[in-house]
């Protein structure tokens, strides 16, 4: 199967779009969280993605904030600024969307969630070291997450050691052993590259295709604005940071 793998949309339409129609046929669509937060779209996010054929989506941390299930404390000023729009826009069908998903997944030989195997919605998997702890919180071969937005994957090597590759070209990765893999963000990438990310993941194969697309980020800036979020927001997504 060809699956499409993307992470972190953010209520960002024009760059879900952008990977929609780039992605080609899919078997296949798996979201990793994080559908809204932060971008002025996430009804129309959750409409377009709970649209896509056999999808598996799992909750990510601003969709539980969304529902009010993490403490608007817990973010800094200008998330609990969008977070609170956010909870005033979404509509009663699309809440119950987002209480409807898992916190993690199994799905043929990986596992799927947010953060991390270990602690789902919160965990960041930014070193090597906090990769490795994580290798026993799952069963299967593969683990997939998002949260960091940065496309990168922890291979457990033979001699027991975890190493961080970024994906940062367009190289595919040939999966030959237990890996951590991450696609980057679809809305708001953090690796210097403001193209929006995704993955092509071949589970026969097992090989695993970092994708970049370019989308219009003047149309979203100006939908943010428009919206009063914070102007931050907007601006980060010119530079994908
Ligand atoms: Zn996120």
């Amino acid at each position: 199967m060809r699956i499409l793998v993307l992470s972190d949309i953010h209520a960002n339409l024009t760059a879900l779009e952008a990977v929609l129609a780039t992605a080609g046929t899919v078997d296949a669509v798996w979201c990793l969280g994080d559908i809204v937060g932060y971008g002025p779209d996430p009804n129309q996010c959750i409409e377009m993605i709970q649209s896509l054929p056999k999808l598996s989506c799992i909750l990510g941390n601003h969709d539980a904030a969304a529902l009010g299930q993490i403490a608007l404390e817990s973010f800094n000023q200008e998330a609990q600024q969008s977070i609170r729009w956010l909870r005033s826009e979404l509509t009663y069908a699309n809440r119950g969307f987002l209480e409807s998903l898992p916190d993690k997944l199994v799905t043929g030989d990986v596992t799927l969630a947010h953060g991390s195997p270990r602690n789902p919605v919160w965990e960041y998997l930014l070193d090597p070291f906090t990769a490795a702890e994580n290798f026993d919180s799952f069963d299967t071969l593969f683990c997939f997450v998002g949260h960091t937005h940065l496309p990168l994957a922890y291979i457990f090597r033979d001699d027991g050691q975890v190493t961080r590759e970024s994906l940062d070209g367009d190289a595919p990765l040939y999966l030959t052993a237990r890996t951590i893999l991450n696609p980057g963000s679809t809305g708001q990438p953090r690796d210097h590259d403001p193209r929006a990310a995704y993955a092509i993941f071949d589970d026969e194969q097992h090989t695993w295709q970092p994708c970049r697309v370019v989308y219009d980020v003047r149309s979203v800036q100006r939908r943010i604005f428009s919206a009063g979020l914070p102007e931050r927001h907007a601006m980060r997504l010119l530079q994908g940071w």
